[in-house]
C-alpha cells in the first residue's frame, strides 16, 4: 500500500507541477497584463508622472493577489525615495566681457540661485579630438564649480542636453556650466538661476521568504518606466514600452505567482519592478542600498523579452555571460528542453552595463540581464511603435516559462553561480 501510494503520489506531484506553470504562466495572463501596462492610458510610464503612478499601482495590486510579502520594514508594495531634480530658469554667461548666446550654454546646478567666476570656479576644456559623451560625465562627476569650454565640433550635443532634467539623490552645492563654441576664457562671470524640486518615486518590491535559507536571496526584476509622451508619429505620440520594459515586469509578475504557487524556495525571492532605468538607472541603484549586496545570490534582470530572438523562438540571450558561470547553470536546468539560452551576441553594444543589472553587478553579485531584442536591427525600440501588437505573446510565455524552469535550482539553494569580479567591470 504504502509504496503504491507514494508512487501515486509522486505522479500526481508531477502532473500538478506541469499543469500549474501552464495554469499560472499562459499566453492570457502575459496579455492581460502587457495590455494594462502598456495601454495609453499608462502614457508611457515616465518618471515622476500620473502614468507611472498608475503602472505602479496596478503593480501593487498584483503583487498582492500573488500573495507576496513586503520587503522588511516596508508598510506596501511602494519602495519610496526621493530626487532633486532641477531646471535651469536662465544662465547668464560672460566670457572676457562678451554675453554668451543662450543656445550655447547648457548649466548644471541644483542651487537655486549662484554666481560664478574665475574666483571660484576652474576651467576644463573638451577638445575636438575628446570623447565628448566621456568628458562630459567626467565634469558631471566633479565636486567643484567648472567652466567647461567645448569645441564648437560638438555644438549638437547642445538641444538635447538642454531638455534633459538633471536628476540626483542629494543636492550637490558646486554648478557645472558648459559653454559650446569658445575656446578660451581669461576672465568670465556666470549668473544661474534654478528651479529645484523634491519628487518621489518608487520601486515596487514583494517578497517570498527562503523556507531554510531566508538570508540568501534571489532577485528577478524589470524596470516599469518608460519614456512617457514625445513628439507624434503618424498622430502617435505615446511610447507604450510593451517590450521596453512592460515585457520584463510582466515577466516579474508572472514568475511572482508561480513561485508562490509552487511553495517550496529555500532561498528568500525578490521580485521587483524598477523606476527611473531610462533616465539613469536610479531606482535599481536605490534598492541595491537597501540590502547587503553578498547576501544576493543571482539576480535574473529581464528586458525586452516580447519579440523573437535572432534565433527564433524558444531562445533568448544573457548579457555577461562569461562574467559568471550562471549563464551555464540556467542551460544545464533546460537542457532536454526545446529552450535555449545564449551569450549575448551583441557585446559590442554593452547591454550588460545598459540595464540594472549593472548596479549589482558592480557590487559583485552574479547579475544578468535576460532577452530577446535583436538589439542590432528591433525596428521599434525607443520609438512610439512598441506596442503589445508588434509582440510575439506567444513566445514571451514560453521565455518566461524558460527563466522559471532554469532558475530552479538557484531558487532551491541547490545552485549558487560564481560572483562577478566586479574590479573587472566598466
Ligand atoms: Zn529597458
Amino acid at each position: 500500500m504504502k509504496k503504491i501510494l507514494i508512487v501515486s503520489l509522486v505522479l500526481f506531484a508531477g502532473k500538478t507541477f506541469a499543469q500549474d506553470i501552464n495554469k499560472i504562466i499562459n499566453v492570457a495572463e502575459v496579455e492581460r497584463i502587457e495590455k494594462v501596462l502598456a495601454s495609453d492610458e499608462m502614457q508611457g510610464r515616465k518618471t515622476f508622472t500620473p502614468g507611472i503612478a498608475k503602472a505602479s499601482a496596478f503593480i501593487e495590486d498584483e503583487f498582492k493577489k500573488a500573495g507576496l510579502q513586503y520587503w522588511k520594514g516596508l508598510n506596501s508594495y511602494k519602495q519610496e525615495f526621493f530626487m532633486f531634480e532641477s531646471l535651469n530658469a536662465s544662465a547668464v554667461v560672460k566670457i572676457d566681457e562678451q554675453l554668451i548666446a543662450d543656445t550655447a550654454v547648457v548649466a548644471v546646478s541644483f542651487q537655486e540661485k549662484t554666481s560664478l567666476s574665475e574666483k571660484n570656479t576652474e576651467v576644463m576644456s573638451i577638445s575636438a579630438t575628446d570623447d565628448f559623451r566621456k568628458k562630459y560625465s567626467e565634469a558631471l562627476a566633479s565636486k567643484k564649480n567648472l567652466l567647461v569650454l567645448v569645441d564648437a565640433s560638438f555644438n549638437s550635443f547642445v538641444k538635447r542636453l538642454k531638455s534633459r532634467p538633471q536628476s540626483k539623490f542629494e543636492q550637490p552645492e558646486n554648478s557645472i556650466v558648459f559653454v559650446f563654441g569658445v575656446t578660451k576664457a581669461n576672465s568670465f562671470s556666470v549668473e544661474l538661476v534654478n528651479k529645484i524640486f523634491k519628487k518621489p518615486l518608487n520601486n515596487v518590491v514583494g517578497v517570498l521568504q527562503g523556507k531554510s535559507k531566508p538570508n540568501e536571496y534571489v532577485i528577478f526584476s524589470g524596470h516599469y518606466d518608460h519614456l512617457g509622451i514625445g513628439k507624434a508619429v503618424n498622430n502617435d505620440s505615446i511610447y507604450n514600452g510593451a517590450n521596453d520594459d512592460a515585457a520584463g515586469s510582466t515577466a516579474v509578475m508572472l514568475l511572482a505567482r508561480y513561485f508562490k504557487a509552487l511553495n517550496n524556495n529555500e532561498r528568500t525571492l525578490i521580485f521587483t519592478t524598477f523606476t527611473a532605468e531610462e533616465i539613469g538607472g536610479f531606482g535599481a541603484q536605490y534598492f541595491s542600498k537597501q540590502f547587503n549586496p553578498a547576501q544576493v545570490m543571482a539576480m535574473f534582470n529581464i528586458e525586452m523579452i516580447g519579440t523573437e530572438s535572432k534565433w527564433g523562438k524558444n531562445a533568448a540571450y544573457i548579457t555577461g555571460y562569461e562574467k559568471t558561470d550562471m549563464g551555464k547553470i540556467l542551460q544545464g536546468n533546460l537542457e532536454g528542453s526545446q529552450f535555449k539560452f545564449y551569450p549575448d551576441p551583441y557585446t559590442e553594444q554593452n547591454l550588460f552595463y545598459r540595464s540594472d543589472n549593472a548596479t549589482l553587478a558592480r557590487l559583485g553579485v552574479p547579475a544578468h540581464t535576460i532577452s530577446t531584442s535583436k538589439m542590432d536591427n528591433e525596428p521599434n525600440y525607443h520609438k512610439v511603435s512598441d506596442e503589445v501588437s508588434t509582440l510575439d505573446l506567444n513566445n514571451m510565455t514560453e521565455i518566461i516559462k524558460a527563466i522559471a524552469i532554469s532558475s530552479k535550482g538557484i531558487v532551491s539553494g541547490k545552485e549558487t553561480p560564481t560572483r562577478v569580479d566586479a574590479g573587472s567591470l566598466k
